[in-house]
């Protein structure tokens, strides 16, 4: 029998194409002569203004762009916070200040930057675990919103309130009996130390009451960093409908109701940017529902990253190119110190690469399989893992995109003694 009569069997059908799945595309930032421009300049550029590398750049074109994005998608009513944590650089939060209605912070800390940087006390709060008491002081002092998360927050806040001569401004955060499915951290839903147990509520507000502080309304967070629009929807939906129950054991009407965020980015190859509209028409009809199941309630939206992730790099130059057995090693002056999260350590389970390019020879027709790592001693000090890249030279410019959020300051810049890196607004 010839080969051609025979059944095919799995050795003889076409294998299968497997395509790589690949990064979403940058395209936020342009490419002109093969730099990447950064606040309309080129990236080289850049890096001369700021002397040194490693840095971080955020490009203000792009954070207003993202604001105004959301503005146009959300109800007129529904207001937006930035959740400072995810950038806390104080150029980025008074730049954020002025575009957005309202700050969120997750400590004294915190507080004082958005304080300094123009944001009105009226429109921050201050969520967190383990608020202390000195730091509830200040916040009364400020005249913020606290959402408080424990029995044991609300003598601190009454005793403040009573020795400051000012009215403590209080809101419940609610650890929710959902989770919001799909997130890459979940922040709610079963046993947690965030906010108070659904169950427990009622005598919570009770215990508000019989202190004196004034009840503003409840905060909702169930998770972060979710790329998908019917994950959050439903949270949204089960948030306010939680809520509009919970409302009744309240002894004032919810002046105050925050549905968290969680909107995410696309960060590793195969994931796909979230589309916003659904979400946009679901809170619609949540506004509609409110202006009658809570008519005096303003609805807020809390993002970080969703805000601020996009429009920002992180730079590190190229101080020695080895071969090792083959494999090419891009040996930067920064890694998992400046930027835990490109390095898969910060809460990741399996380590992806994170968008990176060769910001200066970003068009470039010659390309190569190259590792980028780091100059810690460390296998952990790594930026890249085997990715096609522009061939890049020492002296170049490591650009990893998706870094306007948890980077800076969220490493470990004394790890290794390394110098510490810069942050410009640009
Ligand atoms: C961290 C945090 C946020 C911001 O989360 P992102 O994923 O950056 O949007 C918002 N609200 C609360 C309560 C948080 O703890």
């Amino acid at each position: 029998m010839s080969a051609e009569n025979q059944a095919p069997t799995e050795s003889t059908l076409p294998r299968p194409v497997r395509v790589a799945p690949a990064h979403a595309p940058m395209s936020q930032f342009a490419i002109v002569n093969g730099q990447l421009m950064v606040g309309g300049m080129p990236l080289d550029r850049v890096a001369a203004r700021v002397g040194q590398t490693p840095f971080y750049a955020y490009d203000r074109g792009l954070l207003r762009q993202k604001v105004a994005l959301l503005k146009a998608t959300l109800p007129r009513q529904v207001k937006l916070h930035y959740a400072m944590k995810a950038n806390p650089m104080p150029a980025v939060v008074g730049l954020m200040a002025g575009l957005v209605d309202g700050i969120d912070v997750a400590s004294a800390g915190e507080l004082q930057v958005a304080l300094d940087a123009g944001a009105d006390p009226a429109e921050i709060s201050f969520a967190g675990p383990g608020k202390r008491d000195i730091e509830l002081h200040q916040s009364v002092a400020a005249g913020v919103l606290v959402n408080v998360e424990s029995l044991r927050e609300l003598p601190a806040l009454a005793a403040a309130s009573q020795a400051l001569g000012v009215p403590a401004r209080v809101a419940l955060r609610v650890n929710p009996d959902f989770e919001l499915k799909g997130s890459g951290m979940k922040m709610g839903g079963g046993p947690k130390q965030f906010g108070v147990d659904v169950e427990v509520v009622p005598q919570v507000l009770a215990e508000m009451h019989r202190l004196g502080l004034a009840f503003e309304g409840f905060h909702l967070f169930a998770g972060s960093q979710n790329l998908r629009a019917d994950s959050i929807c439903e949270a949204q939906q089960k948030s306010f409908a939680l809520a509009v129950r919970l409302a009744q054991h309240a002894h004032t009407p919810v002046k105050f109701l925050n549905l968290g965020g969680g909107f995410g980015i696309p960060y590793f190859p195969g994931e796909l940017p979230l589309d916003l509209g659904p979400i946009g028409a679901n809170l619609h009809a949540i506004q509609a529902q409110a202006q009658t199941e809570l008519p005096q309630a303003s609805l807020v939206i809390e993002l970080g990253r969703y805000l601020v992730g996009e429009a920002g790099v992180y730079v590190t130059r190229v101080v020695d190119r080895k071969v090792s057995r083959g494999q090419v090693y891009l040996v930067t002056d920064g890694g998992l110190n400046h930027h835990l999260s490109a390095s898969g350590n910060f809460g990741q389970v399996v380590r992806k690469n994170y968008p990176v390019t060769i910001g200066n020879r970003a068009s470039a027709a010659e390309r190569e399989v190259a590792s980028v790592v780091g100059p810690l001693c460390t296998p952990l000090d790594l930026l890249a893992d085997r990715m096609d890249l522009p061939r890049a030279q020492i002296g170049d410019l490591v650009v990893v995109y998706q870094s306007g959020a948890y980077g800076a300051s969220s490493s470990p810049q004394a790890f290794l003694g390394h110098p510490r890196c810069v942050e410009v607004l640009v």
